[in-house]
Protein backbone atom coordinates (compact mmCIF):
# COMPACT_ATOMS: atom_id res chain seq x y z
CA UNK A 1 0.00 0.00 0.00
CA UNK A 2 3.06 2.62 0.60
CA UNK A 3 5.78 2.34 -1.75
CA UNK A 4 8.23 4.49 -0.65
CA UNK A 5 11.71 5.20 -2.39
CA UNK A 6 15.11 6.73 -1.69
CA UNK A 7 16.44 9.73 -4.13
CA UNK A 8 20.12 11.39 -3.82
CA UNK A 9 19.86 14.80 -3.85
CA UNK A 10 23.43 14.69 -5.66
CA UNK A 11 23.00 12.28 -8.60
CA UNK A 12 19.02 11.64 -8.56
CA UNK A 13 19.57 7.47 -7.98
CA UNK A 14 16.98 5.69 -7.08
CA UNK A 15 16.86 3.09 -4.11
CA UNK A 16 14.45 0.63 -2.34
CA UNK A 17 13.66 1.66 1.31
CA UNK A 18 14.37 -2.11 2.54
CA UNK A 19 17.97 -1.26 1.85
CA UNK A 20 20.16 -1.14 4.63
CA UNK A 21 21.39 1.90 4.06
CA UNK A 22 21.11 6.00 5.21
CA UNK A 23 23.21 7.50 2.00
CA UNK A 24 23.87 7.40 -1.71
CA UNK A 25 26.94 5.26 -2.96
CA UNK A 26 27.94 8.60 -4.26
CA UNK A 27 28.08 10.31 -0.96
CA UNK A 28 25.07 12.40 -1.30
CA UNK A 29 21.76 12.68 1.38
CA UNK A 30 18.57 10.85 0.89
CA UNK A 31 15.03 12.13 0.16
CA UNK A 32 12.03 10.03 0.69
CA UNK A 33 9.05 9.92 -1.68
CA UNK A 34 5.62 8.71 -1.47
CA UNK A 35 2.35 8.86 -1.69
CA UNK A 36 0.62 9.97 1.97
CA UNK A 37 -2.98 10.07 2.11
CA UNK A 38 -5.15 11.41 5.24
CA UNK A 39 -8.90 10.67 5.85
CA UNK A 40 -10.25 13.81 8.96
CA UNK A 41 -13.17 10.93 9.34
CA UNK A 42 -10.47 8.03 10.08
CA UNK A 43 -8.07 9.71 12.39
CA UNK A 44 -10.55 11.68 14.64
CA UNK A 45 -11.59 8.08 15.70
CA UNK A 46 -8.41 6.85 16.48
CA UNK A 47 -6.24 7.63 19.71
CA UNK A 48 -4.04 10.68 20.47
CA UNK A 49 -1.00 10.20 19.25
CA UNK A 50 1.10 10.36 16.47
CA UNK A 51 0.21 7.33 14.70
CA UNK A 52 -3.47 8.57 13.95
CA UNK A 53 -2.07 9.63 10.67
CA UNK A 54 -0.99 6.09 9.68
CA UNK A 55 -1.71 6.30 5.97
CA UNK A 56 0.94 9.22 6.03
CA UNK A 57 3.73 7.10 7.88
CA UNK A 58 5.82 5.22 5.49
CA UNK A 59 6.32 1.79 7.74
CA UNK A 60 4.73 -1.53 6.00
CA UNK A 61 3.81 -3.67 8.92
CA UNK A 62 2.15 -2.43 11.90
CA UNK A 63 3.89 -5.30 14.03
CA UNK A 64 7.16 -3.52 13.39
CA UNK A 65 5.67 -0.40 15.48
CA UNK A 66 7.68 0.54 18.52
CA UNK A 67 5.57 3.28 20.25
CA UNK A 68 5.04 4.88 23.33
CA UNK A 69 1.50 6.37 22.47
CA UNK A 70 4.00 9.61 22.21
CA UNK A 71 2.68 12.71 20.39
CA UNK A 72 -0.85 14.74 20.04
CA UNK A 73 0.89 17.24 22.33
CA UNK A 74 -1.58 19.83 23.83
CA UNK A 75 -1.30 23.30 21.39
CA UNK A 76 -1.61 26.16 24.56
CA UNK A 77 -2.11 29.33 24.38
CA UNK A 78 0.38 32.07 25.68
CA UNK A 79 0.59 35.54 25.82
CA UNK A 80 4.00 36.49 24.49
CA UNK A 81 4.99 40.25 23.96
CA UNK A 82 1.37 41.11 24.53
CA UNK A 83 0.29 38.53 21.63
CA UNK A 84 -1.70 35.25 22.17
CA UNK A 85 1.20 32.34 20.78
CA UNK A 86 -0.36 29.44 19.99
CA UNK A 87 2.51 26.77 21.30
CA UNK A 88 2.79 23.16 20.97
CA UNK A 89 4.06 21.52 24.29
CA UNK A 90 6.72 19.29 22.85
CA UNK A 91 9.04 18.85 25.91
CA UNK A 92 5.72 17.01 27.08
CA UNK A 93 7.35 13.81 25.35
CA UNK A 94 8.47 10.28 26.49
CA UNK A 95 12.37 11.31 26.98
CA UNK A 96 11.63 14.69 27.37
CA UNK A 97 12.12 16.23 23.65
CA UNK A 98 10.10 16.22 20.23
CA UNK A 99 13.11 14.27 19.07
CA UNK A 100 10.85 11.26 19.97
CA UNK A 101 8.79 12.44 16.94
CA UNK A 102 11.66 10.71 14.90
CA UNK A 103 12.74 7.81 17.15
CA UNK A 104 9.47 6.33 17.15
CA UNK A 105 9.19 6.46 13.20
CA UNK A 106 13.19 5.36 12.37
CA UNK A 107 13.45 2.77 15.06
CA UNK A 108 10.17 1.36 13.65
CA UNK A 109 11.57 0.96 10.31
CA UNK A 110 15.20 -0.48 11.86
CA UNK A 111 12.63 -3.48 13.87
CA UNK A 112 10.84 -3.81 10.23
CA UNK A 113 14.54 -4.44 8.49
CA UNK A 114 15.35 -6.45 11.27
CA UNK A 115 18.33 -4.65 12.58
CA UNK A 116 19.76 -5.61 15.71
CA UNK A 117 22.08 -2.95 16.52
CA UNK A 118 21.85 1.28 15.63
CA UNK A 119 24.30 3.74 15.95
CA UNK A 120 23.46 7.18 16.29
CA UNK A 121 25.42 10.87 17.21
CA UNK A 122 23.86 14.08 19.13
CA UNK A 123 24.36 16.75 20.92
CA UNK A 124 21.86 15.17 23.69
CA UNK A 125 18.56 14.95 22.85
CA UNK A 126 18.46 12.53 19.48
CA UNK A 127 20.42 10.26 21.83
CA UNK A 128 17.96 10.35 24.23
CA UNK A 129 15.24 9.11 22.13
CA UNK A 130 17.22 6.67 20.03
CA UNK A 131 18.17 5.20 23.07
CA UNK A 132 14.57 4.94 24.65
CA UNK A 133 13.22 3.45 21.62
CA UNK A 134 15.85 1.06 21.00
CA UNK A 135 15.89 -0.30 24.13
CA UNK A 136 11.48 -0.65 24.01
CA UNK A 137 12.44 -2.38 20.69
CA UNK A 138 15.47 -4.57 22.33
CA UNK A 139 17.65 -3.02 19.34
CA UNK A 140 21.19 -2.61 20.85
CA UNK A 141 22.38 0.70 20.77
CA UNK A 142 25.61 3.09 21.04
CA UNK A 143 25.62 6.83 21.11
CA UNK A 144 28.10 9.45 20.40
CA UNK A 145 28.47 12.67 22.78
CA UNK A 146 30.50 15.56 22.74
CA UNK A 147 32.37 15.51 25.68
CA UNK A 148 30.87 18.31 26.88
CA UNK A 149 27.19 17.42 26.63
CA UNK A 150 24.97 18.52 29.66
CA UNK A 151 25.06 15.91 32.68
CA UNK A 152 21.52 14.79 32.65
CA UNK A 153 21.07 13.99 28.89
CA UNK A 154 24.22 11.50 29.14
CA UNK A 155 22.96 10.28 32.45
CA UNK A 156 19.54 9.45 30.64
CA UNK A 157 21.43 7.41 27.86
CA UNK A 158 23.57 5.53 30.12
CA UNK A 159 20.33 5.09 31.98
CA UNK A 160 18.55 3.17 28.92
CA UNK A 161 21.10 1.28 28.41
CA UNK A 162 22.91 2.29 25.46
CA UNK A 163 26.85 2.30 25.43
CA UNK A 164 27.79 5.95 25.28
CA UNK A 165 30.82 7.16 23.62
CA UNK A 166 32.02 10.58 24.87
CA UNK A 167 33.84 12.30 22.38
CA UNK A 168 36.67 15.28 23.08
CA UNK A 169 36.15 18.26 20.50
CA UNK A 170 33.72 19.53 19.23
CA UNK A 171 30.16 18.27 17.83
CA UNK A 172 31.86 18.23 14.02
CA UNK A 173 34.70 15.86 15.59
CA UNK A 174 31.70 13.74 17.19
CA UNK A 175 30.10 13.07 14.15
CA UNK A 176 33.11 12.22 12.55
CA UNK A 177 33.66 9.30 14.72
CA UNK A 178 30.74 8.09 13.98
CA UNK A 179 31.03 8.00 10.61
CA UNK A 180 33.47 5.34 11.43
CA UNK A 181 31.13 2.83 13.79
CA UNK A 182 28.61 3.27 10.93
CA UNK A 183 30.33 1.41 8.61
CA UNK A 184 29.83 -1.97 10.15
CA UNK A 185 26.51 -0.98 11.78
CA UNK A 186 22.87 0.54 11.01
CA UNK A 187 23.34 4.87 11.06
CA UNK A 188 20.08 5.75 13.01
CA UNK A 189 20.93 9.30 12.19
CA UNK A 190 18.78 11.63 12.75
CA UNK A 191 20.14 13.98 10.64
CA UNK A 192 21.12 11.90 7.80
CA UNK A 193 18.22 9.39 7.77
CA UNK A 194 14.97 9.83 5.79
CA UNK A 195 12.92 8.53 8.51
CA UNK A 196 13.36 10.98 10.93
CA UNK A 197 11.69 13.59 9.24
CA UNK A 198 9.19 10.83 8.42
CA UNK A 199 8.24 10.80 12.01
CA UNK A 200 9.68 15.41 12.96
CA UNK A 201 6.75 16.08 9.63
CA UNK A 202 3.70 14.68 12.18
CA UNK A 203 3.97 18.27 13.75
CA UNK A 204 2.67 19.52 11.04
CA UNK A 205 -0.60 17.24 10.95
CA UNK A 206 -1.52 17.96 14.45
CA UNK A 207 -1.20 21.59 14.07
CA UNK A 208 -3.47 21.44 11.22
CA UNK A 209 -5.45 18.99 13.24
CA UNK A 210 -5.86 20.84 16.01
CA UNK A 211 -6.58 24.30 14.25
CA UNK A 212 -9.52 22.64 12.59
CA UNK A 213 -8.23 20.91 9.75
CA UNK A 214 -6.24 24.75 9.26
CA UNK A 215 -2.88 25.80 8.93
CA UNK A 216 -1.58 28.86 10.73
CA UNK A 217 -0.09 31.79 9.21
CA UNK A 218 3.32 31.69 10.89
CA UNK A 219 5.52 28.73 12.20
CA UNK A 220 8.86 29.83 14.45
CA UNK A 221 10.93 27.35 15.10
CA UNK A 222 14.31 26.74 16.50
CA UNK A 223 17.14 25.50 13.86
CA UNK A 224 20.20 23.59 14.06
CA UNK A 225 20.23 20.90 11.80
CA UNK A 226 16.24 21.62 10.95
CA UNK A 227 15.04 18.08 11.91
CA UNK A 228 12.01 20.13 13.50
CA UNK A 229 11.90 22.55 10.88
CA UNK A 230 12.68 20.69 7.99
CA UNK A 231 10.04 17.72 9.20
CA UNK A 232 7.20 20.54 9.39
CA UNK A 233 8.08 21.26 5.98
CA UNK A 234 7.89 18.09 4.56
CA UNK A 235 4.33 17.51 6.38
CA UNK A 236 3.00 20.72 5.20
CA UNK A 237 4.10 19.08 2.10
CA UNK A 238 2.97 16.00 2.24
CA UNK A 239 -0.77 18.08 3.24
CA UNK A 240 -0.37 20.07 -0.08
CA UNK A 241 0.18 17.20 -2.00
CA UNK A 242 -2.54 14.86 -1.06
CA UNK A 243 -4.66 17.90 -1.71
CA UNK A 244 -5.47 18.67 2.19
CA UNK A 245 -4.36 22.43 2.17
CA UNK A 246 -3.46 24.44 -0.57
CA UNK A 247 -0.90 27.07 1.36
CA UNK A 248 1.67 26.42 3.69
CA UNK A 249 3.02 28.44 6.72
CA UNK A 250 5.58 30.93 6.74
CA UNK A 251 8.78 29.04 8.38
CA UNK A 252 11.20 30.92 10.68
CA UNK A 253 13.98 29.74 11.41
CA UNK A 254 15.38 31.03 15.12
CA UNK A 255 19.26 30.83 15.63
CA UNK A 256 21.89 31.56 18.12
CA UNK A 257 23.42 34.45 17.20
CA UNK A 258 26.79 32.99 18.36
CA UNK A 259 26.32 30.04 16.19
CA UNK A 260 23.96 31.27 13.52
CA UNK A 261 25.39 29.78 10.08
CA UNK A 262 21.87 29.11 8.04
CA UNK A 263 20.97 32.95 9.38
CA UNK A 264 24.51 34.31 7.61
CA UNK A 265 23.94 32.28 4.46
CA UNK A 266 20.18 33.32 3.89
CA UNK A 267 21.50 36.79 4.21
CA UNK A 268 24.44 36.73 2.01
CA UNK A 269 23.64 33.63 0.10
CA UNK A 270 27.13 33.64 -1.81
CA UNK A 271 29.05 33.46 1.38
CA UNK A 272 30.98 30.45 2.57
CA UNK A 273 29.76 29.27 6.15
CA UNK A 274 32.12 31.04 8.28
CA UNK A 275 33.56 28.78 11.02
CA UNK A 276 31.27 29.41 14.36
CA UNK A 277 31.94 27.34 17.72
CA UNK A 278 29.00 25.30 18.92
CA UNK A 279 29.88 25.76 22.23
CA UNK A 280 29.56 29.60 22.45
CA UNK A 281 26.02 29.72 23.02
CA UNK A 282 23.79 28.47 26.24
CA UNK A 283 20.89 27.02 23.07
CA UNK A 284 23.26 23.81 22.95
CA UNK A 285 20.30 22.00 21.17
CA UNK A 286 20.58 23.68 18.04
CA UNK A 287 24.79 24.72 18.36
CA UNK A 288 25.41 23.12 14.77
CA UNK A 289 28.01 24.86 12.86
CA UNK A 290 28.27 22.96 10.09
CA UNK A 291 24.21 21.57 9.62
CA UNK A 292 23.97 19.28 6.42
CA UNK A 293 20.90 19.58 5.07
CA UNK A 294 21.71 23.68 4.77
CA UNK A 295 20.69 24.08 1.78
CA UNK A 296 17.55 22.27 1.79
CA UNK A 297 16.68 24.12 4.65
CA UNK A 298 17.54 27.26 2.83
CA UNK A 299 15.10 26.63 0.37
CA UNK A 300 12.56 25.24 2.51
CA UNK A 301 11.91 28.36 4.29
CA UNK A 302 12.56 30.13 1.01
CA UNK A 303 9.54 28.56 0.04
CA UNK A 304 7.69 28.88 2.17
CA UNK A 305 8.07 32.49 2.34
CA UNK A 306 9.93 32.57 5.98
CA UNK A 307 13.07 34.38 7.16
CA UNK A 308 15.66 33.68 9.68
CA UNK A 309 15.71 35.40 13.03
CA UNK A 310 18.53 35.54 15.26
CA UNK A 311 18.99 35.87 19.09
CA UNK A 312 21.81 36.65 21.48
CA UNK A 313 22.37 34.64 24.77
CA UNK A 314 21.15 37.23 26.79
CA UNK A 315 17.69 37.43 24.83
CA UNK A 316 17.66 33.83 25.36
CA UNK A 317 18.45 34.29 29.18
CA UNK A 318 15.61 36.87 29.44
CA UNK A 319 12.85 35.10 27.85
CA UNK A 320 14.00 31.55 29.80
CA UNK A 321 13.13 33.80 32.84
CA UNK A 322 9.95 34.98 31.94
CA UNK A 323 8.71 31.83 30.16
CA UNK A 324 9.46 30.14 33.42
CA UNK A 325 7.71 32.65 35.91
CA UNK A 326 5.03 31.74 34.10
CA UNK A 327 4.94 27.93 35.09
CA UNK A 328 6.77 26.30 31.78
CA UNK A 329 9.70 24.30 32.90
CA UNK A 330 11.76 24.49 29.60
CA UNK A 331 15.32 23.83 28.78
CA UNK A 332 17.18 27.01 27.75
CA UNK A 333 17.50 26.16 23.51
CA UNK A 334 13.77 26.40 23.88
CA UNK A 335 13.46 29.70 25.10
CA UNK A 336 15.30 31.15 21.53
CA UNK A 337 12.14 31.04 19.89
CA UNK A 338 10.08 33.28 22.75
CA UNK A 339 13.32 35.43 22.40
CA UNK A 340 12.96 35.95 18.44
CA UNK A 341 9.06 36.49 18.99
CA UNK A 342 9.78 39.45 21.28
CA UNK A 343 12.42 40.56 18.93
CA UNK A 344 9.41 40.52 16.05
CA UNK A 345 5.67 40.53 17.63
CA UNK A 346 5.14 43.90 15.45
CA UNK A 347 5.36 42.01 12.23
CA UNK A 348 2.84 39.01 13.97
CA UNK A 349 -0.07 41.22 15.03
CA UNK A 350 -3.08 39.34 13.65
CA UNK A 351 -1.59 36.56 12.49
CA UNK A 352 -2.15 32.97 13.30
CA UNK A 353 1.66 32.19 14.80
CA UNK A 354 2.15 28.72 16.35
CA UNK A 355 5.46 28.07 17.68
CA UNK A 356 6.84 24.80 19.88
CA UNK A 357 8.97 24.41 23.78
CA UNK A 358 10.75 21.71 22.16
CA UNK A 359 12.90 19.86 25.09
CA UNK A 360 12.45 19.53 29.09
CA UNK A 361 13.66 22.10 31.50
CA UNK A 362 14.67 18.80 33.38
CA UNK A 363 16.93 18.11 30.77
CA UNK A 364 19.69 21.27 31.82
CA UNK A 365 19.09 20.95 35.63
CA UNK A 366 22.82 22.32 36.21
CA UNK A 367 22.58 25.23 33.04
CA UNK A 368 19.41 26.31 34.98
CA UNK A 369 20.65 26.25 38.72
CA UNK A 370 24.08 28.87 37.35
CA UNK A 371 21.64 31.03 36.03
CA UNK A 372 19.76 31.31 38.72
CA UNK A 373 22.61 31.90 40.62
CA UNK A 374 23.18 34.43 38.94
CA UNK A 375 19.71 36.21 39.10
CA UNK A 376 19.22 35.41 34.97
CA UNK A 377 21.49 38.26 34.76
CA UNK A 378 22.55 38.03 30.81
C1 LIG B 1 17.00 18.99 18.48
C2 LIG B 1 16.48 20.17 19.19
C3 LIG B 1 16.09 21.34 18.51
C4 LIG B 1 16.19 21.52 17.02
O1 LIG B 1 17.40 21.16 16.53
P1 LIG B 1 17.74 20.69 15.07
O2 LIG B 1 19.22 20.54 15.15
O3 LIG B 1 17.33 21.79 14.15
O4 LIG B 1 17.08 19.43 14.76
C5 LIG B 1 15.56 22.37 19.25
N1 LIG B 1 15.44 22.29 20.59
C6 LIG B 1 15.79 21.20 21.28
C7 LIG B 1 15.62 21.18 22.75
C8 LIG B 1 16.32 20.10 20.59
O5 LIG B 1 16.67 19.00 21.27
ZN1 LIG C 1 24.02 9.83 -5.28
Amino acid sequence: MLQSTFICHTCGRNYSVSEKIWRCACGGLFDLVYNPQFDPNLIKKRKPNLWRYREAIPIENDSAIISFEEGFTPLLEINIAGIPILVKQEHLFQTGSYKDRGATVLISKSKELGINHVVEDSSGNAGCAIAAYAARAGIKCDIYVPESTSPAKLAQIESYGARLHKIPGSREDTARAVQVAAETCYYASHSWNPFFFQGTKTIAFEIWEQLGWQVPNVLVLPVGNGTLLLGAYFGFQDLTTAGMISEIPQLIGVQAQNCSPLAQAFAEPLSQFSSVSSSATIAEGIAIAEPIRAEEILRAVKHSGGRFVTVTDGEITLALKDTMHSGFYIEPTSATVIAAISKISGSLINQKVVTVFSGHGLKSTEKILSLLNHKFQP
